[in-house]
């Protein structure tokens, strides 16, 4: 390993990243500095997940090129709740996984070590790995997509909890007597934030959503990081994902204003949000897990 530490990671062999999410399944090798080597994709099937996932490892391993060193590792990510430590997940709006034990069945495929995590996780690491959170101690990371997820990362480490999502703010109650949520309660921030959701509520697509579902998006986004803000105590929220590309601005100028109204005290007044200039897909963030200062690090 070099010393020179731009370059610390350089000799490292690539990682296997399996990306999960509701309309999708995505395998990748990733090189050290986050570049994909080789990448596959597939629509989310109505039923045998499993093994179409297994398929698209075994196509992307085969795929791989020759002068490329062996993966020693898999990274994988999950939308929705995990439980971290099993290894197991819950990816919303997917009936067939219901507490599959996503990491069990890679290890039995791989023969390597396997984290699995939430989506929010991945992005908390790909971000001080590869964007702008390499210089912020303690920062908060959304990911407002197909469904929300976000994490924490306290004094550099990335906090995991009793199952994996510490940090997670989509179903943090931003209205009491607001919209239904998937996950059986109401007033949560996802049916506010998640693409998924708003375009069923709309019945249209997220592009010709109109300016008072993204102010009152960007509402809901000020209260949650608010909240969270005030109980974790970061100076720094990346917000970054497919619905925060489409709705631009008008969301992240209201959810600022929002987040300035509800912070009143004076260690909270220098809270910001960030949209990351560049976009870190999600093979590059699910590999971060398997490189990550988080509880990877426990798995040498
Ligand atoms: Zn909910």
């Amino acid at each position: 390993m070099s010393d020179h530490a731009p370059d610390r990671r350089r000799d490292e062999p690539p990682v296997l990243a399996v990306a999960v999410e509701p309309a999708r399944l995505s395998a990748a090798l990733v090189d050290d500095r986050g570049e994909v080597v080789v990448r596959d994709r597939v629509s989310m099937p109505a039923r045998d997940v499993w093994r179409t996932l297994e398929r698209l490892v075994r196509r992307v391993l085969a795929a791989a090129p020759t002068s490329s060193a062996p993966f020693t590792r898999v990274g994988a990510s999950c939308v929705g709740p995990v439980d971290e430590q099993a290894g197991t997940v819950w990816p919303p709006y997917v009936a067939s996984w219901s507490s599959f034990a996503l990491r069990d069945h890679l290890e039995s495929l791989t023969d390597r070590p396997t984290i699995v995590a939430s989506a929010g996780a991945a992005a908390a690491e790909a971000e001080r790995l590869h964007g702008e959170a390499g210089a912020v101690s303690s920062y908060l990371a959304v990911v407002a997509d197909a469904v929300v997820g976000s994490a924490c990362v306290i004094d550099d480490v990335r906090l995991s909890g009793a199952h994996g999502n510490a940090g997670a703010i989509a179903h943090v109650t931003v209205d009491p007597l607001g919209l239904p949520c998937w996950c059986g309660g109401s007033g949560c921030l996802e049916p506010y934030l998640s693409s998924i959701a708003l375009e069923a509520e709309l019945n249209r697509p997220l592009r010709r959503a109109n300016a008072s579902t993204i102010e009152r998006g960007g509402i809901m986004l000020g209260r949650a990081i608010a909240t969270m803000c005030a109980t974790v105590d970061v100076d720094t929220v990346f917000v970054t994902g497919g619905v925060v590309d489409v709705f631009g601005d008008a969301l992240l100028h209201t959810a600022r204003r929002e987040l300035a109204a509800r912070s009143r005290l004076p260690n909270l007044s220098g809270v910001t949000i960030v949209e990351p200039v560049e976009h870190i897909g999600p093979s590059v963030r699910a590999a971060a897990l398997a490189r990550g200062r988080g509880p990877m690090a426990t798995m040498e």
